[in-house]
C-alpha cells in the first residue's frame, strides 16, 4: 500500500474476468480505471459538449421525462417499487448478519438535477449525512462524470469513488499507514499484469495508466469494487446502490442477479426499472440513509460486533 494522496494507479481491462482477477492481486493499492481521456478531460471541453451532457442527463433523469402517466400507474408501480422509507424492516431482515456495501449514484440521487453542471452541488447535510454512513458501511460515489469533478463536489476522502460510470476508481485515502515506495507499487503493478497480455500499460509521474477495450459501466464497477472489498464470492455481503439515472440500471441488474442485496431508483415517474425500492428524490434519499440506515446500525447489535470496528 501507499500514500494514497500522491499516488494513482490506472487500470484497465480487457475484459471482466481479467478485470476482477487482476483487481484481487492489487488489492490494498489505490486503483484507478481509466476510460478515454475525452471523458476525464471533460471539464475542459467546450461548452456545447458540457450542453449535450446535460441534456442527456436530464433526458435520463425520471424528474425531467415527460410521461402520459397517471396516478394510477404510479399507485401501480409503487406497490411493485416501494418507497425504501417505508421498507426499513424488511431490509434489516434481509441484510441481517451481511456485510453491507453502500453505492451511491451522484447526479439526481446526493445532488439535485441543475442547469449548470457545474453547481450540482449536494448540501451540506447530504454530505454529513454521507458521512456518517460510511463510517458504517464502506460506501462507493458511482457517477458518470469524471472522478475528479465528483470528487470536488463530495469532498470526503473515506469514500471509493468510481468516476465515468465506473472506468475510473479510486479508493479511500488512508493516510501513510502503510507507505511504500512508488518504484516498488509500480513493480508491483508491472509483476500482476505480466500474467495478462491484452492489459497495456503507460506510466506517467506517478501513474501507471492499463487500457481497457471492453464495454464498462456502473455494473461492472460495482463488480469490481466488491472484488476489491474482498466480496467477489462472499455469501454475506449486502450491496444496496442507490441511483435515479438509466446508466444505474445496469448495477440493478447486477444486484438483482447476484440475488444480494437491493437497488433503489430515485424517481418520481413510473419507470422500468431492475431496482427493488424507490426513493422521489434527493431529499428522500437523504431521510434514507440519515434514518433508515443509521437506525439499522443503531439498532442492529449484531452488525455493530460483526462489522463496524
Ligand atoms: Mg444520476
Amino acid at each position: 500500500m501507499t500514500n494514497q494522496k500522491n499516488v494513482a494507479i490506472k487500470v484497465a481491462v480487457s475484459n471482466s474476468s481479467l478485470f476482477t482477477r487482476a483487481a484481487k492481486k492489487l488489492r490494498g493499492s489505490v486503483i484507478t480505471i481509466s476510460k478515454k481521456k475525452p471523458l476525464q478531460n471533460l471539464d475542459n471541453n467546450g461548452g456545447s459538449r458540457i450542453n449535450g451532457w446535460v441534456d442527456s442527463m436530464r433526458a435520463s433523469s425520471p424528474s425531467h421525462i415527460k410521461s402520459s402517466a397517471h396516478s394510477e400507474d404510479l399507485n401501480s408501480w409503487i406497490v411493485h417499487h416501494p418507497s425504501a422509507l417505508d421498507m426499513f424492516e424488511e431490509i434489516t431482515n434481509a441484510s441481517k448478519g451481511k456485510q453491507i456495501v453502500m453505492f451511491l449514484d451522484y447526479d439526481g440521487t446526493l445532488s439535485p438535477i441543475v442547469d449548470d453542471p457545474d453547481r450540482a452541488f449536494m448540501s451540506d447535510a447530504m454530505r454529513a449525512t454521507v458521512r456518517k454512513l460510511a463510517r458504517y458501511f464502506p460506501t462507493a460515489i458511482v457517477s458518470g462524470r469524471c472522478r475528479d469533478k465528483v470528487y470536488s463536489f463530495v469532498r470526503l476522502a473515506e469514500l471509493y469513488y468510481a468516476g465515468s460510470h465506473g472506468m475510473d476508481i479510486k479508493g479511500p485515502s488512508k493516510g501513510s499507514k502503510h507507505k511504500k515506495k512508488w518504484s516498488e507499487l509500480a513493480q508491483q503493478v508491472r509483476t500482476v499484469l505480466k500474467e495478462y497480455p491484452k492489459l497495456r500499460l503507460t506510466q506517467g509521474r506517478k501513474v501507471l495508466e492499463i487500457r481497457p477495450t471492453i464495454k464498462w459501466d456502473k455494473g461492472k464497477a460495482l463488480e469490481f469494487l466488491l472484488e476489491s472489498l474482498g466480496y467477489a464470492n462472499c455469501t454475506n455481503v449486502f450491496p444496496v446502490y442507490i441511483g435515479d439515472d438509466r446508466t444505474d440500471e445496469d448495477a440493478f441488474k447486477v444486484i438483482r442477479e447476484r440475488g444480494q442485496g437491493f437497488g433503489i431508483l430515485v424517481s418520481k415517474m413510473p419507470k422500468d426499472t431492475n431496482a427493488t425500492y424507490s426513493l422521489q428524490e434527493p431529499s428522500e434519499v437523504i431521510k434514507n440513509l440519515g434514518t433508515n440506515w443509521s437506525l439499522y446500525n443503531l439498532c442492529n447489535k449484531d452488525y455493530k460486533e460483526k462489522f463496524v470496528t
